[in-house]
């Protein structure tokens, strides 16, 4: 029996794979002997892979599983979950941002507080400043939107084996994890630690496909933005009625009205909150249309176990 099972998901890691390898084979061994790595091969286009499998021809509890194509940070971390074998089961990030060292910690934790997950809290980074205004920024709005109350949280964490399965049921195709996580319930409690910068090699989730999280965060968690349109439409109703009831008034007692420019602005700018919400409610039908299609997360190549 697989006590402890770690997801990691890789996209062109050569620089660093190695020593992540032997950083999660030693701190695993703290926890116990029955472990397995997965590493999910993104498609990376470098060495990872034939690195990685050097490592599992050393070490059998190197898996790798291999995908078709680049899928995503968030469906490769899908696709390991589904394989993992694990009574415990962490997920990493492999680019040693989520130090491999505190998995004995967050299996301490688990044992101890009898948490069914428990998830790693950034408090602090050791990044960009813009990298961490932007995350600080994401958060905020994010925990505010979805009434979650997490703060700097990412995909670092342990579940046990009946939090994963119920983690697994969930099958929507705009996968927000961390999110997702929370919204499982269990009892979860948290280890706190400093969020290193990548050790070696540049982010491989770009600025855009930071974006594309973000909105997949917020919209698959939240209905605020498009009741904003309804607030906001309720509200310019009212405005434009206490206007008409302005003109109208003028035009009775015999005060004309000018205003060239005003009528431009006020077309110009409903013109402009229109495509705005036509925009947010296209979020949310596109997102329809992707549930609907019915097409997988991912899809997988080879397993090497
Ligand atoms: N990653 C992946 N597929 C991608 C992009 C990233 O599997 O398309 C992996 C990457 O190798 C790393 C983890 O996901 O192990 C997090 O990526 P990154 O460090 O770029 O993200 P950030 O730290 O900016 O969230
Ligand atoms: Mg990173």
């Amino acid at each position: 029996m697989t006590l402890l099972s770690v997801i990691i998901p890789v996209y062109n890691e050569e620089e660093l794979v190695v020593e992540l390898v032997q950083r999660l084979q030693k701190s695993s061994l703290q926890v116990t002997e029955t472990y397995e790595l997965i590493f999910v091969n993104d498609a990376s286009k470098d060495k990872t892979l034939s690195l990685l499998l050097e490592e599992h021809k050393k070490d059998g509890r190197v898996k790798v599983l291999n995908l078709s194509r680049n899928f995503g940070h968030q469906a490769a971390y899908t696709a390991g979950l589904n394989y993992s074998k694990g009574e415990y089961t962490v997920m990493l990030d492999g680019d040693l941002q989520d130090p491999p060292e505190l998995i004995p910690e967050m299996y301490a934790k688990m044992k101890s507080s009898g948490a069914d997950i428990v998830y790693g809290r950034r408090t602090d980074r050791k990044e960009s400043l813009s990298k961490r205004a932007i995350t600080w920024l994401f958060h905020k709005i994010f925990d505010r939107l979805s009434r979650n109350n997490q703060g700097d949280v990412g995909n670092f964490c342990l579940l046990n084996r009946i939090a994963l399965d119920a983690f697994l049921k969930l099958n929507e195709k705009n996968r927000y994890l961390p999110g997702l996580r929370f919204f499982i319930g269990f009892n979860q409690d948290y280890v706190e630690y400093k969020r290193p910068d990548r050790s070696k090699g540049k982010a491989k989730m770009s600025f855009w496909k930071l974006v594309k999280l973000a909105f997949d965060a917020i919209f698959s968690f939240s209905k605020i933005p498009i009741r904003i349109a309804l607030i906001l439409g309720i509200l310019g109703i009212i405005i434009s009625l206490t206007g008409i009831g302005i003109v109208v008034y003028k035009k009775i007692i015999g005060v004309a009205i000018t205003g060239w420019t005003s009528t431009m602005l006020s077309i110009y700018f409903l013109g402009s909150v229109q495509l705005l919400f036509l925009g947010i409610l296209g979020e949310y039908i596109f997102r329809i249309y992707k549930e609907t299609q019915n097409r997988p997360v991912y899809i997988v190549k080879e397993f090497w176990e």
